[in-house]
């Protein structure tokens, strides 16, 4: 369960000084905290991009997330192509036009990012998201704590204490 805090477009976000992994004190790395690529596909013109506190265990976990992601991501449009390859091949399809063959491919080509874009929209390897799609920013936190942390902190600011 992600606890969403919202903050407006214009708003720099402040992070608590804890890990955002862990919560441990003193963290001496980031990480960079973005959308998810689906959110992504809708917001490219204002892509968002901010530097979360990690410590070095959680920072080397979420890399290893992120690359157990991206094999995921692979192999799951890897074997959407593969499926859909052999599904053409069992309708046996008499000669296409060459527009015919050009729709094929791009159908084929988004039916194997869908699973991919999916895999990582469901399993991001972030404890922290955003999701913004043209108004205000909703970062999305795994650790409830540090979400009710991040909100006080950013009201405060807002608040000018
Ligand atoms: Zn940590």
């Amino acid at each position: 369960m992600w606890t969403s805090v919202e903050l407006s477009p214009t708003t720099r976000p402040l992070f608590p000084g804890r890990c955002a992994g862990c919560g441990c004190d003193a963290p001496q790395k980031t990480f960079l905290v973005g959308c998810s690529p689906v959110v992504l596909i809708f917001n490219l013109r204002t892509p968002i991009l901010e530097k979360a506190p990690a410590c070095d265990a959680c920072l080397l976990m979420l890399r290893k997330n992120a690359w157990f992601l991206f094999f995921g991501a692979l192999l799951a449009g890897i074997g959407t192509l593969l499926v859909i390859a052999e599904l053409l091949f069992q309708l046996n399809l008499p000669a296409q036009p060459l527009w015919v063959g050009v729709l094929i491919l791009v159908g084929m080509g988004a039916g194997c990012l869908l699973p991919m874009l999916l895999l990582a929209h469901w399993f991001p390897p972030r404890p922290i998201e955003i999701w913004s799609l043209g108004g205000n920013r909703h970062y999305l936190f795994k650790d409830e704590g540090y979400a009710e942390e991040f909100r006080a902190i950013n009201v405060q600011a807002a608040n000018g204490d």
